[in-house]
């Protein structure tokens, strides 16, 4: 089995990224999700190691010096970063390893593995990622307006992604992320050793 694709996902807050990540885990025996470290607090049903590593910004730093990250950013007053083993063994073992993270963290992950996919999730409309937002009920007013703000000017650096994906229905949305993946195997520049071994064979006879 060749080595796995890291499929980067980002998008609106709001956006229903964590939904559509856990259907795909439990969908699709292949996929791997990476977890974050984060300085942010666990939300109320948030799990250590699951949701994410939480960290203070001490140990943050020193995982950041210690070069453990794939990338790191800010959002809204903390920090996030992309653990680097748990990436490396995973595509290593031929599994596709998702990363849920920002645009900034996205374009280091670009520049540090060229043949990433990148996808924007996004809800069909402004009104229904309000709502989304506002419904989940875990931050404070003025966290939301912050993030609603930070939503649009994370729309900014949308160019720069392979992908684009309207996530209106939850299972069709599964069902167009493992479409895209699968195809993204199906690349000449992923196949070509194929097509030499079978020349070689050819040649041979
Ligand atoms: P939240 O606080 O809602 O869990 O996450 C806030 C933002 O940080 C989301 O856009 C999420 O995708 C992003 N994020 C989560 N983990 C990482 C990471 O490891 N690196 C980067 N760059 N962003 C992350």
């Amino acid at each position: 089995m060749g080595r796995g694709k890291l499929i980067v996902v980002s998008g609106f807050s709001g956006a229903g990224k964590g939904t559509l990540m856990n259907a795909l885990m439990e969908k699709y025996d292949n996929y791997a999700l990476s977890v974050s470290a984060t300085t942010r607090a666990p939300r109320p049903g948030e799990t250590e190691g699951v949701s994410y590593f939480y960290k203070t910004d001490e140990e943050f730093r020193r995982m950041i010096e210690n070069d453990e990250l794939i990338e790191y950013a800010g959002y809204v007053g903390h920090f996030y970063g992309t653990p680097r083993v748990f990436v490396e063994k995973n595509l290593e073992e031929g599994k596709d390893v998702f990363l849920e993270i920002e645009i900034q963290g996205a374009m280091k992950v670009k520049q540090k593995y060229p043949d990433a996919v990148l996808m924007f999730v996004t809800p069909p409309s402004a009104a229904i990622l309000r709502e989304r937002l506002v419904k989940r009920g875990t931050e404070s007013p003025d966290v939301i307006a912050a993030r609603l703000k930070r939503a649009t000017e994370e729309a900014e650096g949308v160019e720069a992604y392979d992908y684009i994906v309207v996530n209106d229905n939850l299972q069709d949305c599964v069902e167009t992320v493992d479409r895209i993946v699968k195809s993204e195997h199906n690349r000449a520049d992923d196949r070509i050793s194929l097509i030499e071994e079978i020349r070689s064979e050819l040649s041979k006879e």
